[in-house]
């Protein structure tokens, strides 16, 4: 095993910039997520960390050596995709053992990996079908077990679980979390689903349009996004956003479009934060969950207060999801079962304003 560092790294297709001067760090051993929306340069990535594709400026290190002009077959690096990619015909031994046979592996080691990956993914029982006359979770596994085989430095995972239904994915996704505590191997896996990033990542390096956004453990994400993009990608449903201004006496907030105040967010308060300025234009942010039908009991409620219009309720078992009308504004709380606000009817709601976020309005940036 082995850790990977990426220095500057930098993508072109022609004159089209697909990832731009990306740097991280995965540790050794660590499990990593690369998130971002489809289209911003996760796959492209990781195959250049493969070898697949070519880096057109930057460098990339495993461990201490440069690997930019290593030919992929020597970077000792196992990948799965999407699509798995079996060898429809072979049995699930034979798709196993099949790169072991190719670099010309003794017999008795490629049985002795294949079983022990096999016991490891529940396959005992499978080794001798064909990978045709498997399921698609099933096949999946198949494909994880030819990675694991290999016994590589890294392992990369683009989107893996993207073909599975949504029950399978969940426990798939527990199988992921346990073989990497089991192998203790170095793992950067690629998704477009912040849930499953959330879930998964040991850190999330998030992408927009080639470039990174933030690099921290899902938690720090989710409770300090750097800016707006990434405080609405994280998290569903995802966090609300509502134009204000700031009032003459910078502790306030005027929420445009509807007449009612609200207090600056206490941690970022004035003058303590960065420079907010009176009659400054600003982004709140507030969570779903940060969203009550009670005042929360430090600060008055007149500066948490909103009266809104509740729009429609999702019954969800454990909650309930209200999406509301404030001005031009909808925005979703997360209510507990019993809640007594109905759908098409006025309802008061408290804001916790110690957990808002600020964001400038232009640039997204957090004022924090
Ligand atoms: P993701 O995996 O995040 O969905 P990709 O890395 O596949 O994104 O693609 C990033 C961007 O690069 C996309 O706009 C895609 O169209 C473009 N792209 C990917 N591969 C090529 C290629 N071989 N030639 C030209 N453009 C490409
Ligand atoms: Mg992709």
């Amino acid at each position: 095993m082995a850790e990977l560092t990426l220095k500057n790294v930098s993508k072109k297709f022609g004159t089209a910039v697909v990832v731009s001067s990306v740097d991280f760090k995965v540790e050794d051993g660590e499990f990593i997520v690369l998130v971002g929306p489809s289209g911003c340069g996760k796959s492209t990535l990781l195959r250049m960390i493969a070898g697949l594709e070519t880096v057109s400026s930057g460098k990339i290190y495993i461990a201490d050596a440069l690997i930019n002009d290593v030919p992929p077959k020597d970077r000792d690096i196992a990948m799965v995709f999407q699509n798995y990619a079996l060898y429809p015909h072979m049995t699930v031994y034979q798709n196993m053992a099949f790169g072991l046979k190719m670099r010309g592996v003794a017999k008795t080691v490629i049985r002795q990996r294949v079983s022990e990956a096999a016991g490891i993914l529940g396959l005992n029982d499978l080794l001798d079908r064909k990978s045709k006359a498997l399921s698609g979770g099933q096949q999946q596994r198949v494909a994880l077990g030819r990675a694991i085989v290999r016994q590589p430095r890294l392992f990369l995972f683009d989107e893996p679980l993207s073909n599975l239904d949504a029950r399978l994915r969940i426990a798939m996704r527990g199988e992921l979390i346990r073989l990497h505590k089991r192998l203790d191997a170095t793992m950067i896996y690629v998704t477009h689903d912040q849930v499953e990033a959330m879930s998964l990542g040991e850190r999330l390096v998030v992408l927009k349009d080639g470039a990174v956004q933030q690099i921290g453990a899902p938690l720090d994400i989710y409770q300090c996004p750097v800016n707006r993009f990434v405080a609405g990608f994280i998290g569903t449903p995802p966090m609300n956003f509502f134009p204000c201004t700031i009032k003459g006496t910078k502790q306030t907030l005027r929420l445009v479009g509807k007449e009612c105040s609200l207090a600056v967010p206490t941690r970022r308060q004035y003058p303590a934060g960065p420079a907010i300025l009176p009659d400054q234009e600003v982004i709140l942010g507030i969570r779903p969950e940060d969203i009550h039908e009670e005042p929360h009991n430090n600060g008055a409620a007149t500066e948490q207060m909103v009266t809104a219009r509740v729009e429609f309720l999702e019954t969800m078992g454990s909650e309930v999801l209200a999406t509301c009308r404030l001005g031009n504004v909808e925005f979703i709380t997360r209510l507990p079962p019993q809640t007594k606000i109905r759908a098409t009817e006025e309802a008061t709601l408290f804001f916790d304003m110690n957990r808002a976020h600020l964001f400038h309005s232009r640039t997204g940036e957090s004022l924090r």
